[in-house]
């Protein structure tokens, strides 16, 4: 593992030190994470048991989950589900076992907005924890923005999405992404770009995170989710958002 890289001086001149829940049973990867994320000024909380974690975040809720699939009570999948029951909001980075693509999908259905491949390197779950911090940080001065995508109409600060009378959470991603594509509305965005402005990473093994995003968009946004009218496919390249 690496250790972090960047500049921790701005952690440590915030007023609110942000609150991170890690619920992981293999020690060494709670102690270096642990140990990391104090360093950048963060506040750590740490529980090996799933259902700890999702009582933590009832107790005191964290502003960011790192959760581990395999737990030895109840699975990650579960957890996630829990934890989103009670918080629409709260950004939950899983860590998954190497290739494990159906693992990823499965975590992003219960709920989750990102994931991480073990083994990971401690620089790169930093720096898309900052991310989401950075774009949090946004997020706080937009006053209930509504954006409105075909017959349905987001609440950036509710994290909400109300089409036909029914209003369905959005996560903190699914927000931020629409967010990115309709600040360049009619423009084709690069999933490149939406890699680094949203999740905080430069390069990346497979741009699936951004499509399964699109994925889960499309069917909460579109009448017909196969024939999209709004999120549209650039090919080879990224989206365009026709709102
Ligand atoms: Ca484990």
């Amino acid at each position: 593992m690496s250790g972090p890289s960047t500049s921790h001086a701005t952690n440590h001149a915030a007023s609110h030190r942000k609150r991170i829940l890690i619920v992981e049973d293999e020690p060494d990867i709670v102690r270096g994470l642990k140990d990391s994320l104090e360093f950048e000024g963060f506040e750590v909380t740490s529980t090996s048991l799933g259902k700890d974690g999702v009582k933590l975040m009832k107790d005191k809720p964290a502003d960011c989950v790192i959760l581990d699939l395999m737990l030895p009570d109840i699975n990650g999948y579960q957890v996630c589900e829990q934890i989103r029951a009670a918080n629409s909001v709260v950004p939950i980075i899983i860590l998954t076992a190497r290739g494990q693509e159906s693992d990823k999908i499965r975590g992003l259905e219960a709920g989750a907005d990102d994931y991480v491949t073990k083994p990971f390197s401690i620089g790169e779950l930093l720096a898309r924890i900052k991310a989401i911090f950075r774009r949090l940080g946004h997020t706080k001065g937009d006053g209930g923005e509504l954006l409105r995508i075909g017959a349905g109409e987001v609440n950036v600060k509710k994290h909400t999405l109300t089409r036909s009378r029914k209003t369905v959470p959005l996560t903190f991603y699914e927000v931020e992404l629409l967010k990115l594509l309709a600040e360049r509305a009619e423009q084709p965005v690069s999933r490149d770009e939406i890699l680094d402005k949203i999740w905080g990473i430069e390069a990346y093994p497979t741009n699936r995170t951004v499509d399964n995003f699109i994925v889960k968009l499309r069917k909460k946004i579109e009448d017909d989710h196969s024939k999209p009218k709004h999120i549209l496919t650039v090919y080879g390249y990224g989206y365009k958002l026709v709102p």
